[in-house]
C-alpha cells in the first residue's frame, strides 16, 4: 500500500538537514503541496468536522527538527522510545494514538536522525554491558513512510553495528522490500500485528490485509530478521475462536508449514479508556467496536488512568484458548504474554 500525503509541511530549520532537503525536493517533484511552517505551528489542516480533521490530519506530514534530547522510557517492550517518527497513516478505530494525538493526528518526521542516533548511542554507553532496547513504534507504525524517508533502514543498519543496541518495531503494513538487504545482524526484531479477517476489515482501516502482512512477514523471516506476531486487540464476538483459528491456520500456511524457528507471540485483549471511547465515537460515529461498560471491568493501569477490560472469566477463556491453539499450531513458539 502506497501512502500519499495531501500536504507536507516543513519547519524551516528542517531544510538545513540533508533528509529535510531530500524530502522537500521529492514531494515537490511529486507535485504534492508543500509549505514552510510559520512560527512552527501547524494550522493548514482543514477541520470543519472531527472526521475531516482526522482524515486530513492522517494525510499530513510535518517535517521537523527534534530539539528534546531526552528519550522517553518504553516499558515493558523496550528501555526507550526511539523518537524519529510519531503518527501513523493507518486509521484503526481502536488505536491509542487517536487519544494520544487527539486533535493533531498528523505524522511528524524528525530529520536530525544522526543527532538522535548519537543520543541513542549515549544511552547504550551508559547501560553497557547490558543491552539497550529501543522501540520505534511506541507512537508510530514506521513502515508506510520508509519509501520516502529511509529512516528505518538507516536505524536498522546502525543497530546492526552496535554490540549493545537492539531495535524493535511493530507494523500492520507490508512495504518491507527496502529492508530486506540491510545488514541487520539480527539486532532488529520486526513484529507483525495480526487479527481475524473480520476485525481487520471492520476496524483496521487504511492498513493492509492479513495475507499481505503475512507475505511481508515471510520475506523478513527469510532474511533472518527475528520476527514475532502481536495478536491484538483480541475482540470477543460470536464465533471468535473459529475466526482466530482461521487466522492461525493462515499464518501457519503462509510460513510454509515447515518453518522451524522459534516464533514469539504477544496476545493483547481489547481495552479502552473513557477518553478513547469518546474520541472513537466522534471520529467513527457508527463504530461497532464493542465498548459496552456493563460487559467490562474497570481497572487502573500502571500509568494511573483506568481502562475497561474484559472480565476475569472472559480473560481466562482468552488465555486458555490462545495458550492451547498457539502451541498446537506452532509447537516451537514462545508466548511472551497474554493480557
Ligand atoms: Fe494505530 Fe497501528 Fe492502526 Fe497505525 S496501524 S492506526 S499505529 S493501530
Amino acid at each position: 500500500m502506497k501512502y500519499l500525503p495531501n500536504r507536507v509541511l516543513f519547519e524551516e530549520k528542517s531544510l538545513e538537514y540533508p533528509l529535510g532537503q531530500r524530502l522537500y525536493k521529492k514531494f515537490n517533484d511529486m507535485k504534492i503541496p508543500t509549505d514552510i511552517l510559520k512560527n512552527n505551528r501547524v494550522t493548514a489542516i482543514p477541520k470543519e468536522t472531527p472526521q475531516m480533521e482526522y482524515g486530513e490530519g492522517k494525510a499530513t506530514l510535518v517535517i521537523r527538527v527534534r530539539k528534546n534530547k531526552k528519550f522517553e522510557s518504553c516499558k515493558p517492550s523496550a528501555h526507550y522510545q526511539l523518537p524519529l517518527i510519531s503518527g501513523c497513516t493507518g486509521k484503526c478505530e481502536y488505536c491509542y494514538l487517536n487519544t494520544r494525538f487527539g486533535k493533531k493526528p498528523y505524522t511528524t518526521i524528525y530529520v536530525n536522525v544522526d543527532e538522535i542516533l548519537n543520543t541513542a548511542e549515549k544511552y547504550m554507553e551508559e547501560r553497557k554491558p547490558e543491552i539497550t532496547y529501543y522501540e520505534m513504534s511506541a507512537t508510530s507504525d514506521p513502515i508506510p513512510f520508509e519509501r520516502y524517508t529511509k529512516i528505518l533502514g538507516k536505524v536498522i543498519e546502525f543497530m546492526g553495528d552496535k554490540e549493545y543496541g537492539r531495535l524493535r518495531f511493530v507494523t500492520k503494513f507490508d512495504d518491507v522490500d527496502d529492508l530486506l538487504d540491510i545488514n541487520h545482524n539480527g539486532h532488529t526484531t520486526i513484529r507483525f500485528s495480526i487479527n481475524t479477517f473480520k476485525v481487520i476489515n471492520e476496524y483496521e482501516h487504511a492498513t493492509v490485509g492479513l495475507n499481505e502482512r503475512l507475505i511481508a512477514a515471510k520475506k523478513v523471516m527469510d532474511k533472518g530478521y527475528p520476527t514475532g506476531f502481536i495478536i491484538g486487540p483480541v475482540i470477543i464476538y460470536e464465533n471468535w475462536k473459529n475466526d482466530y483459528d482461521d487466522m492461525l491456520i493462515t499464518l501457519k500456511e503462509s510460513l510454509s508449514n515447515e518453518y522451524k524457528e522459534e516464533i514469539h507471540f504477544e496476545v493483547i485483549s481489547h481495552r479502552y479508556t473513557n477518553a478513547a471511547k469518546n474520541r472513537i465515537l466522534q471520529i467513527f460515529p457508527n463504530s461497532t467496536l464493542p465498548m459496552d461498560e456493563e460487559r467490562r471491568v474497570f481497572k487502573y493501569g500502571q500509568f494511573g488512568y483506568g481502562k475497561y477490560v474484559y472480565d476475569k472469566e472472559i480473560l481466562n477463556e482468552i488465555r486458555e484458548y490462545f495458550n492451547r491453539s498457539i502451541k498446537s499450531y506452532f509447537p516451537n513458539s514462545i508466548i511472551d504474554y497474554i493480557i
